[in-house]
Protein backbone atom coordinates (compact mmCIF):
# COMPACT_ATOMS: atom_id res chain seq x y z
CA UNK A 1 0.00 0.00 0.00
CA UNK A 2 1.16 3.42 -0.68
CA UNK A 3 0.47 6.41 1.33
CA UNK A 4 -2.32 7.59 -0.47
CA UNK A 5 -4.17 4.11 0.15
CA UNK A 6 -3.61 3.78 3.58
CA UNK A 7 -5.16 7.07 4.26
CA UNK A 8 -7.98 5.56 1.30
CA UNK A 9 -8.51 2.78 3.58
CA UNK A 10 -8.77 4.41 6.78
CA UNK A 11 -11.43 6.82 5.05
CA UNK A 12 -12.99 4.48 2.88
CA UNK A 13 -13.98 2.54 6.26
CA UNK A 14 -15.65 5.63 7.18
CA UNK A 15 -17.28 6.56 4.29
CA UNK A 16 -17.62 9.69 2.36
CA UNK A 17 -16.08 10.67 -0.99
CA UNK A 18 -15.82 14.41 -0.63
CA UNK A 19 -13.18 13.68 2.19
CA UNK A 20 -11.23 11.62 -0.25
CA UNK A 21 -10.79 13.56 -2.51
CA UNK A 22 -9.71 16.39 0.03
CA UNK A 23 -7.57 13.68 1.47
CA UNK A 24 -5.57 13.17 -2.02
CA UNK A 25 -5.10 17.07 -2.73
CA UNK A 26 -3.86 17.75 1.24
CA UNK A 27 -1.09 14.76 0.66
CA UNK A 28 0.19 14.77 -2.76
CA UNK A 29 3.62 13.56 -1.81
CA UNK A 30 5.66 13.98 1.39
CA UNK A 31 4.79 15.96 4.53
CA UNK A 32 2.50 18.91 4.22
CA UNK A 33 3.92 22.48 5.98
CA UNK A 34 1.27 22.15 8.31
CA UNK A 35 2.08 18.27 9.37
CA UNK A 36 5.54 19.06 9.74
CA UNK A 37 4.42 21.99 11.93
CA UNK A 38 2.44 20.02 14.17
CA UNK A 39 4.53 17.12 14.08
CA UNK A 40 7.23 17.59 17.14
CA UNK A 41 9.21 15.39 19.34
CA UNK A 42 8.13 15.40 23.29
CA UNK A 43 9.32 13.54 26.20
CA UNK A 44 7.32 10.57 27.88
CA UNK A 45 10.18 9.75 30.65
CA UNK A 46 13.60 9.69 30.87
CA UNK A 47 15.35 7.92 27.67
CA UNK A 48 11.57 7.73 25.89
CA UNK A 49 10.30 10.37 23.64
CA UNK A 50 7.34 10.21 21.46
CA UNK A 51 7.73 11.83 17.79
CA UNK A 52 3.67 13.06 17.57
CA UNK A 53 1.38 11.74 14.60
CA UNK A 54 -1.50 13.50 14.44
CA UNK A 55 -5.24 11.95 14.66
CA UNK A 56 -6.87 12.32 10.97
CA UNK A 57 -9.14 15.00 12.26
CA UNK A 58 -7.10 17.32 10.19
CA UNK A 59 -6.33 15.83 6.94
CA UNK A 60 -3.31 18.08 5.79
CA UNK A 61 -1.41 17.61 9.37
CA UNK A 62 -1.81 13.84 8.62
CA UNK A 63 2.15 12.30 9.09
CA UNK A 64 0.75 8.95 10.19
CA UNK A 65 1.30 7.51 14.05
CA UNK A 66 2.89 8.12 17.37
CA UNK A 67 6.85 7.17 16.45
CA UNK A 68 8.52 6.12 20.01
CA UNK A 69 11.84 7.12 20.45
CA UNK A 70 14.41 5.06 22.88
CA UNK A 71 17.44 5.93 23.51
CA UNK A 72 19.41 2.91 24.82
CA UNK A 73 23.21 2.52 25.22
CA UNK A 74 23.85 0.99 21.83
CA UNK A 75 21.77 3.18 20.27
CA UNK A 76 18.16 4.31 19.08
CA UNK A 77 14.99 1.79 18.98
CA UNK A 78 11.87 3.00 16.96
CA UNK A 79 8.58 2.38 17.26
CA UNK A 80 6.73 2.83 14.00
CA UNK A 81 7.87 5.36 11.20
CA UNK A 82 4.82 7.34 10.39
CA UNK A 83 3.59 7.41 6.80
CA UNK A 84 6.41 7.24 3.54
CA UNK A 85 8.61 10.44 3.05
CA UNK A 86 8.91 10.63 7.21
CA UNK A 87 12.06 9.65 7.58
CA UNK A 88 14.50 13.06 7.08
CA UNK A 89 11.77 14.90 9.77
CA UNK A 90 12.10 11.52 12.27
CA UNK A 91 15.70 12.09 12.22
CA UNK A 92 15.97 15.57 12.33
CA UNK A 93 13.87 15.28 15.25
CA UNK A 94 16.01 12.61 16.85
CA UNK A 95 19.28 14.94 16.45
CA UNK A 96 17.24 17.11 18.87
CA UNK A 97 17.91 14.81 21.56
CA UNK A 98 21.12 12.24 20.71
CA UNK A 99 23.37 12.09 18.08
CA UNK A 100 23.46 7.62 18.52
CA UNK A 101 22.94 5.69 15.25
CA UNK A 102 18.97 4.17 15.04
CA UNK A 103 19.98 0.49 15.45
CA UNK A 104 15.92 -1.08 15.71
CA UNK A 105 12.68 -0.71 14.61
CA UNK A 106 9.80 -2.21 16.01
CA UNK A 107 6.78 -1.85 13.25
CA UNK A 108 3.72 -2.29 15.83
CA UNK A 109 1.39 -3.19 12.59
CA UNK A 110 1.44 -3.01 8.88
CA UNK A 111 -0.21 0.05 8.09
CA UNK A 112 1.78 2.35 6.18
CA UNK A 113 1.25 4.94 8.09
CA UNK A 114 2.93 3.28 10.94
CA UNK A 115 5.63 1.30 8.51
CA UNK A 116 5.81 3.94 5.44
CA UNK A 117 9.66 5.17 6.00
CA UNK A 118 11.10 2.06 7.61
CA UNK A 119 13.29 2.28 3.86
CA UNK A 120 15.15 5.72 4.66
CA UNK A 121 17.15 4.40 7.71
CA UNK A 122 18.12 1.23 5.42
CA UNK A 123 18.10 -2.17 5.61
CA UNK A 124 21.18 -2.70 8.15
CA UNK A 125 18.84 -1.28 10.75
CA UNK A 126 17.80 -4.48 12.67
CA UNK A 127 13.51 -4.22 12.08
CA UNK A 128 11.00 -6.45 14.42
CA UNK A 129 7.78 -7.57 13.63
CA UNK A 130 5.07 -9.49 15.10
CA UNK A 131 5.56 -13.18 11.91
CA UNK A 132 1.51 -11.93 10.96
CA UNK A 133 2.68 -8.73 10.29
CA UNK A 134 5.78 -9.52 8.12
CA UNK A 135 3.48 -11.50 6.13
CA UNK A 136 1.27 -8.79 5.98
CA UNK A 137 4.38 -6.32 4.67
CA UNK A 138 5.34 -9.12 1.85
CA UNK A 139 1.85 -7.98 0.36
CA UNK A 140 2.54 -4.19 0.33
CA UNK A 141 3.96 -2.65 -3.18
CA UNK A 142 6.22 -0.59 -0.82
CA UNK A 143 8.05 -3.91 0.03
CA UNK A 144 7.74 -6.26 -3.24
CA UNK A 145 10.55 -7.11 -5.42
CA UNK A 146 14.01 -4.76 -4.93
CA UNK A 147 12.33 -3.15 -2.00
CA UNK A 148 12.17 -6.49 -0.09
CA UNK A 149 15.45 -6.12 1.57
CA UNK A 150 13.37 -3.37 3.57
CA UNK A 151 11.70 -6.47 5.11
CA UNK A 152 11.59 -7.31 8.92
CA UNK A 153 14.29 -10.11 9.19
CA UNK A 154 13.41 -11.02 12.84
CA UNK A 155 9.92 -12.32 14.09
CA UNK A 156 8.62 -13.30 16.94
CA UNK A 157 5.15 -15.10 17.83
CA UNK A 158 3.70 -14.72 20.97
CA UNK A 159 6.29 -12.84 23.24
CA UNK A 160 10.03 -11.14 22.86
CA UNK A 161 11.84 -9.35 25.10
CA UNK A 162 14.82 -7.67 24.05
CA UNK A 163 17.77 -5.23 25.99
CA UNK A 164 17.66 -5.30 29.48
CA UNK A 165 17.29 -2.51 32.45
CA UNK A 166 16.68 0.58 31.64
CA UNK A 167 16.41 -0.47 27.76
CA UNK A 168 14.21 -3.72 28.17
CA UNK A 169 11.83 -3.25 25.53
CA UNK A 170 8.94 -6.57 25.53
CA UNK A 171 6.39 -7.22 22.79
CA UNK A 172 3.34 -8.87 23.61
CA UNK A 173 0.94 -10.59 21.28
CA UNK A 174 -2.15 -10.98 22.51
CA UNK A 175 -4.69 -11.74 19.56
CA UNK A 176 -6.21 -10.85 16.92
CA UNK A 177 -7.28 -7.24 16.59
CA UNK A 178 -6.69 -4.12 14.30
CA UNK A 179 -5.10 -6.21 12.02
CA UNK A 180 -4.10 -10.00 12.77
CA UNK A 181 -0.10 -9.02 13.65
CA UNK A 182 -0.33 -6.07 16.45
CA UNK A 183 2.18 -5.87 18.62
CA UNK A 184 2.01 -4.20 22.54
CA UNK A 185 5.79 -2.53 23.06
CA UNK A 186 6.13 -2.32 26.94
CA UNK A 187 9.31 -0.25 28.31
CA UNK A 188 8.98 -2.29 31.39
CA UNK A 189 11.48 0.12 33.52
CA UNK A 190 10.06 3.10 32.37
CA UNK A 191 5.97 1.58 32.91
CA UNK A 192 5.39 3.22 29.53
CA UNK A 193 3.47 1.02 26.66
CA UNK A 194 2.71 1.64 22.51
CA UNK A 195 -0.10 -0.01 21.65
CA UNK A 196 -0.03 0.91 18.06
CA UNK A 197 -3.38 1.32 16.63
CA UNK A 198 -4.85 -1.56 18.88
CA UNK A 199 -5.96 1.94 20.83
CA UNK A 200 -5.69 4.52 17.92
CA UNK A 201 -7.77 7.16 19.16
CA UNK A 202 -11.27 7.41 21.37
CA UNK A 203 -13.49 6.35 18.75
CA UNK A 204 -14.99 3.28 17.19
CA UNK A 205 -11.68 1.43 15.99
CA UNK A 206 -11.01 1.36 12.17
CA UNK A 207 -10.89 -2.91 11.89
CA UNK A 208 -8.90 -4.00 8.30
CA UNK A 209 -10.46 -7.36 7.60
CA UNK A 210 -8.26 -7.60 4.66
CA UNK A 211 -5.25 -8.13 7.47
CA UNK A 212 -6.94 -10.22 9.45
CA UNK A 213 -8.60 -7.93 11.93
CA UNK A 214 -12.00 -8.17 13.59
CA UNK A 215 -14.41 -6.25 15.82
CA UNK A 216 -15.08 -8.84 18.35
CA UNK A 217 -11.04 -10.08 18.93
CA UNK A 218 -9.88 -6.40 18.95
CA UNK A 219 -12.43 -5.97 22.05
CA UNK A 220 -11.29 -9.37 23.55
CA UNK A 221 -7.82 -8.67 22.90
CA UNK A 222 -7.16 -5.15 24.62
CA UNK A 223 -9.73 -6.65 27.45
CA UNK A 224 -6.57 -9.20 27.53
CA UNK A 225 -4.01 -7.04 27.33
CA UNK A 226 -5.31 -5.03 30.13
CA UNK A 227 -5.29 -8.17 32.20
CA UNK A 228 -2.08 -9.27 31.31
CA UNK A 229 0.38 -6.67 31.18
CA UNK A 230 1.38 -5.32 34.37
CA UNK A 231 3.14 -2.13 35.97
CA UNK A 232 2.52 0.08 33.02
CA UNK A 233 0.89 3.51 33.68
CA UNK A 234 1.41 5.69 30.57
CA UNK A 235 0.16 4.45 27.16
CA UNK A 236 1.06 6.00 23.84
CA UNK A 237 -1.22 5.42 21.79
CA UNK A 238 -1.21 4.99 17.79
CA UNK A 239 -2.60 8.63 17.04
CA UNK A 240 -3.46 10.54 20.41
CA UNK A 241 -1.35 12.20 22.90
CA UNK A 242 0.07 10.53 25.54
CA UNK A 243 -2.99 8.95 27.98
CA UNK A 244 -2.77 6.49 30.81
CA UNK A 245 -3.15 3.39 31.70
CA UNK A 246 -6.33 3.83 33.31
CA UNK A 247 -7.57 5.19 29.80
CA UNK A 248 -6.25 2.03 27.99
CA UNK A 249 -8.92 0.35 30.38
CA UNK A 250 -11.85 2.34 29.95
CA UNK A 251 -10.79 2.00 25.90
CA UNK A 252 -11.06 -1.74 26.23
CA UNK A 253 -14.61 -1.42 28.25
CA UNK A 254 -15.87 1.04 25.56
CA UNK A 255 -15.17 -2.04 22.80
CA UNK A 256 -16.69 -4.76 24.86
CA UNK A 257 -19.93 -2.51 25.51
CA UNK A 258 -19.61 -1.90 21.42
CA UNK A 259 -19.70 -5.44 21.14
CA UNK A 260 -22.72 -6.07 23.29
CA UNK A 261 -24.89 -3.52 22.01
CA UNK A 262 -24.17 -5.09 18.71
CA UNK A 263 -25.48 -8.73 20.16
CA UNK A 264 -28.78 -7.13 21.38
CA UNK A 265 -29.28 -5.24 17.93
CA UNK A 266 -28.70 -8.98 16.24
CA UNK A 267 -31.46 -10.30 18.98
CA UNK A 268 -33.80 -7.74 18.27
CA UNK A 269 -33.91 -7.75 14.75
CA UNK A 270 -32.57 -4.57 13.56
CA UNK A 271 -31.69 -3.86 10.26
CA UNK A 272 -27.44 -2.79 9.62
CA UNK A 273 -28.17 0.51 8.24
CA UNK A 274 -30.90 0.78 11.17
CA UNK A 275 -28.25 0.04 14.21
CA UNK A 276 -25.90 2.24 12.54
CA UNK A 277 -27.54 5.34 12.32
CA UNK A 278 -28.52 4.71 15.79
CA UNK A 279 -25.57 4.06 17.84
CA UNK A 280 -24.27 6.52 20.60
CA UNK A 281 -21.45 6.71 22.35
CA UNK A 282 -22.24 5.86 25.88
CA UNK A 283 -22.56 8.39 28.20
CA UNK A 284 -20.24 6.79 30.71
CA UNK A 285 -17.57 7.67 28.03
CA UNK A 286 -16.53 10.99 28.35
CA UNK A 287 -14.71 12.79 25.36
CA UNK A 288 -15.69 9.79 23.03
CA UNK A 289 -17.11 10.20 19.29
CA UNK A 290 -18.40 7.59 17.19
CA UNK A 291 -15.59 8.53 14.55
CA UNK A 292 -12.55 10.20 14.91
CA UNK A 293 -13.39 12.57 12.61
CA UNK A 294 -16.79 13.41 12.43
CA UNK A 295 -16.99 14.79 9.14
CA UNK A 296 -15.98 10.64 8.25
CA UNK A 297 -19.51 9.17 8.90
CA UNK A 298 -21.10 6.65 11.57
CA UNK A 299 -20.74 3.17 12.71
CA UNK A 300 -21.73 1.72 9.80
CA UNK A 301 -18.49 -0.26 8.90
CA UNK A 302 -17.68 -1.39 12.47
CA UNK A 303 -21.92 -2.61 12.63
CA UNK A 304 -20.94 -4.56 9.14
CA UNK A 305 -18.19 -6.52 10.29
CA UNK A 306 -19.71 -7.05 13.88
CA UNK A 307 -22.92 -8.13 12.56
CA UNK A 308 -21.16 -10.70 10.20
CA UNK A 309 -18.95 -11.43 13.01
CA UNK A 310 -21.68 -12.50 15.73
CA UNK A 311 -24.09 -13.85 13.13
CA UNK A 312 -21.84 -16.68 12.55
ZN1 LIG B 1 -3.33 0.98 11.42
Amino acid sequence: MNRRTAVLAAIVAFGTLSIVVSARQATPQGPTAAALKVTTIEKVKDNLYVITGSSISVMDEFSGGNTAVLVTDKGVVLVDTKLPGWGKPILDRIKTVTDKPITTIINTHTHDDHTGSNDFFGASVETIVHENTRTNMMKMDAFKGEKATFLPKRTYKDKLSLGSGKDQIDLYYLGVGHTNGDTFVVFPSLRVMHTGDMFAWKALPYIDTSNGGSVVSHAETLRKAVSTIKNVDTVITGHTPVLTWNELSEYADFNNDFVSWAREQIKAGKAIGDAAAAYQVPARYKGYSVSPNPQLGDAKANVEIVYKELKK
